[in-house]
């Protein structure tokens, strides 16, 4: 057995010290015993892993400054904030997109004092909490009507409820979708009480599919934007107009799940693939569901738009009241869709936005900055390469973004282990391995986070 590992203490005989006396005057108990838990057990796993030649002095300052940090992170709490350096714009993982400066100050401003969410101040009687982002949506829109939940899952849940329950939903099976895991389509029609009616194969589907499938109790025709994937090769599937067309003629209704939802044509960026919302209701699509928080650029939210009648429905329905949107989500939504009007430019004020419009040029010049900054510490190796981005969340599949990284080595230290000391940062850093390298993707890095990631860098050198 290791020799030093018979003289790690006892944490009660450490209690008993003057330096951890004098820390539980400060903090509680609890928290010197678990930090100092911490301590002893990572130091012992050390001492196992053959790492540490030395164990520290317990009764010095150091030690006792160590166990205060501890104590004091651990009060932090553990959702914080994180430099996203992966290449993907809209992560799940990392809280999708991040919020414009102006929906952050209405979140704010409404979180800290009573607000007239429900309250008509003209009138002095109860309001409609929905009424300023259903107007906003239906002028970005297009749409009859609209309607706010807490996110797409719900809104597709909640449209299906009310307008095919007991009844009929035909739908491709090029399209019968899973979104992260939990969210199967085929789960969501069945939970909903309606009937799922498949047609068509894997990769094709015509319009007589759907047409012959429709029956007396067919309530719904549903298309899903395959949003993580892509079908190539032989395939076809049914233009919209068509599909509005047998629906029209059927007297069924026409439900289309967006995913992200744009609000504005992507295509001067290089990214035409991603319908706007706008122009598939014009195409005859009677409800569209996308969600707030990945392209959109806002809070997480499930926004439901299309025809007055079909979303009467909905907002009637009693499912609905179970998943409102918080106020919250609703002010910084409706903040978030005023920087889609004049004189705001979507493109400049809403950062997920700003960051797929933002030119290769500047990305790459971004890292060349980076690069200069950390070159300045002998510990690492950096360059720069170019790299691609994807946009995430549900959107644009396969499609790239040009963008450029800083790639960073340590000599003795594996890609992995770098990339954990990244994470274990203060603000930590989220990278992406590539070979034996470590790539810090700026696409998705605000400039402003370079002071922080230069910082991280240099703290490195010291470890
Ligand atoms: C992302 C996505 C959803 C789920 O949206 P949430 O807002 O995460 O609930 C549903 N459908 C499609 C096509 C999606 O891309």
């Amino acid at each position: 057995m290791n020799k030093n590992l018979q003289h790690l203490p006892q944490i009660d005989a450490l209690l008993r010290s003057a330096p951890m006396a004098a820390l539980s005057t400060q903090y509680s108990h609890g928290e010197v015993v678990d930090a100092l838990r911490g301590a002893l057990g990572g130091l012992r796993r050390a001492l196992l892993a053959g790492h540490l030649g030395e164990l520290p002095d317990f009764l010095g300052a150091d030690f006792a400054s160590e166990i205060e940090t501890q104590i004091t992170s651990a009060r932090a709490p553990i959702q914080k904030p994180v430099i996203n350096a992966t290449g993907i714009l809209v992560h799940t993982n990392l809280g999708r997109a991040p919020l414009a400066d102006e929906a952050i100050a209405t979140m704010q401003a409404v979180a800290a004092s009573p607000s007239n969410l429900e309250y008509d101040l003209e009138s002095g009687k109860r309001g409609n909490r929905m009424a300023p982002v259903e107007d906003l949506l239906r002028e970005l829109t297009g749409a009859e009507a609209a309607f706010v939940v807490n996110n797409c899952a719900a809104a597709v849940m909640l449209a299906l409820v009310a307008t095919a329950m007991g009844r009929k939903v035909v739908a491709s099976r090029g399209e019968l979708i899973e979104i992260g895991g939990s969210f199967r389509l085929p789960d969501i029609i069945q939970q909903s009480g309606a009937n799922l009616r498949e047609v068509g194969t894997t990769n094709k589907t015509r319009a007589s599919d759907y047409a012959d499938a429709i029956e007396d109790d067919t309530a719904v025709l549903l298309k899903s934007h395959t949003s993580n994937y892509q079908i190539i090769g032989f395939t076809s599937a049914p233009a919209r107009t068509e599909l509005a067309g047998i629906a029209r003629q059927h007297d069924v209704i026409l439900i289309e799940d967006l995913g992200s939802g744009v609000l504005c044509d992507l295509s001067p960026y290089g990214l035409g693939a991603e319908p706007v919302v706008r122009d598939v209701l014009a195409e005859g699509v009677d409800l569209v569901m996308f969600s707030g928080d990945k392209l959109l650029g806002g809070p997480q939210a499930g926004i439901l738009a299309g025809r007055a009648d079909v979303i009467q429905a909905i907002r009637r329905h009693p499912l609905a009241r179970a998943v409102r949107l918080d106020k919250l989500s609703l002010a910084a939504l409706e903040a978030t869709l005023r920087l889609y009007r004049a004189p705001y430019d979507p493109f400049q004020h809403i950062p997920v936005l700003r960051m797929l419009a933002t030119s290769p040029e500047t990305v790459l010049k971004r890292a060349k900055e980076l690069e200069a900054r950390i070159s300045a510490n002998n510990a690492l190796t950096v360059r720069v390469i170019e790299t691609e981005a994807e946009i995430g969340g549900g959107a644009l599949p396969g499609q790239k973004l040009a963008s450029a990284a800083v790639a960073l080595g340590m000599a003795g230290v594996s890609a992995e282990k770098l990339a954990r000391r990244l994470r274990a940062a203060s603000r930590p850093i989220i990278s992406r391995i590539q070979g034996e390298e470590v790539l810090l993707d700026l696409r998705a890095v605000d400039e402003g986070e370079l002071e922080s990631i230069v910082a991280t860098c240099a703290a490195l050198h010291r470890q």
